[in-house]
């Protein structure tokens, strides 16, 4: 079997892939450090596998370019990390169940806490286990998500404060709309947040590190900054909205690639597809993608294109789970396993989650986290020794999978 896998990693295993530019990431990182202002820190938000992009190669990343801290929502997205060598601080979004919370406590980890009941247990298993335990109390200032509200929360956060086994540390919220030109709500949000800071300051509680920004809020509420950004999208090269700043020489890290499996001629009045969605009008060279929805492709019909040859190719009838269909006609020159675009650039051309979620009828972050699993992951543009020494080699494997 371990030869068979051993074979698999120099042999391609399928025709499609996605590729995870990390020279671009590092830049990236780089670009949005200079751009901050200096003393603020990065907090590089690696939940669903990096944004899809692979969370322990983004943590890398981000560690190797002075990001302070990792934030996850799940206690196996921490697991991994740690797993792959990553020492660096880890903080859990979220609200944690009881049984989460002894493994959260060995793994080192940093808590959200947005109930008081989850900081009684928590500070309960940190003092049984004879650790002390980092919390950030999470502030609901008008997402209605997860957190205390803000008008309630000075009581919670002294009564934490004063729990054996937690070390208050931090103080965040999030915002619900800071991407969109209306910035009245975040303003909203960020004058409750610090009406609770001014509540503090009066009773004398100060807490190390207080954040609010996601990347829309990194990029257009620099009066929001406080101590810490949480950045997720941006790094990877994509912005959160069409209304955001833009910082100059940011770019894509992601992109997804396949080859045409088929190329052939149709007749006209032949059909293509699940539910005779496309029928052709006249002669047509269509080309058959090994890919589909089945791998995170918009289920779409007769809707946006891929790059073929640096030209838009576009899609025709439905596409199925593991193929889509492409009209060649005005590419003559397409032939089999050329290599295509479906997300990413080609030549001068590019279709950015923007596009994708534009045809789906749904936003970016939907689009990237939804290429799965079973599309290989590529890692291109990095020194792999660079990436060893960040990553503590997991014991019992020699070699590192980098795919
Ligand atoms: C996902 C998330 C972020 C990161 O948001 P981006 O827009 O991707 O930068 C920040 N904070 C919280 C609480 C999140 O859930």
């Amino acid at each position: 079997m371990s030869s068979i896998r051993s074979q698999l990693r120099d042999c391609p295993t399928r025709p499609a892939w996605f590729e995870v530019d990390l020279g671009r990431l590092s830049s990236n990182f780089r670009i949005i450090r200079e751009d901050a202002p200096s003393g603020l820190e990065i907090g590089s938000v690696v939940k669903d596998n990096g944004y899809g992009h692979g969370a322990v190669e983004v943590a890398n990343v981000a560690l190797a370019n002075g990001a302070g801290l990792l934030l996850v929502s799940n206690l196996d997205e921490a697991v991994e990390l740690r797993e792959s060598g990553i020492v660096a601080p880890i903080m859990l979004m979220g609200e944690r169940m009881e049984t989460e919370l002894r493994l959260c406590i060995e793994l080192n980890l940093t808590l959200a806490v947005g109930e008081l009941d989850t900081a009684k247990a928590a500070s309960s298993v940190a003092t049984s286990l004879g650790k002390l335990l980092s919390v950030h109390v999470k502030v609901d200032t008008g997402m209605g998500r997860y957190g205390i509200r803000w008008d309630r929360a000075l009581g919670m956060l002294q009564s934490i404060g004063a729990m054996p086994g937690l070390s208050l540390d931090g103080l965040f919220s999030h915002f619900s709309m800071s991407d969109e030109l209306d910035k009245s709500f975040a303003i909203e949000q960020t004058g409750r947040f610090r009406s609770l800071l001014d509540e503090m300051k009066k009773v004398g509680l100060k807490i190390r590190c207080r954040h609010l920004c996601n990347s829309g809020g990194f990029l257009d509420l620099p009066e929001a900054h406080f101590d810490m950004v949480r950045i997720g999208l941006l790094p990877l090269g994509i912005y959160p909205s069409k209304v955001c700043r833009r910082i100059s020489n940011i770019q894509p890290v992601g992109s997804v690639k396949t080859r045409l499996a088929v190329v052939k001629n149709i007749h006209n009045g032949d059909n293509v597809g699940y539910g005779l969605r496309y029928q052709s009008l006249g002669k047509r060279r269509i080309g058959v993608l090994p890919i589909g929805y089945g791998d995170g492709y918009p289920r779409v019909r007769n809707q946006g294109h891929v790059l073929v040859c640096g030209k838009r190719a576009p899609v025709i009838g439905a596409n199925s789970m593991d193929s889509t269909m492409v009209d060649l006609s005005a590419i003559p020159e397409a032939s089999v396993w050329d290599e295509v675009v479906l997300m990413g650039e080609q030549g001068d051309i590019e279709i950015t989650p923007h596009d994708l979620a534009a045809w789906k009828g749904t936003v970016s972050y939907e689009v990237i986290t939804a290429w799965r699993s079973r599309l290989p992951r590529l890692f291109i543009n990095f020194k792999e020794d660079k990436l060893k020494v960040l990553r503590k080699l997991p014991e019992k494997t020699k070699e590192i999978p980098i795919i």
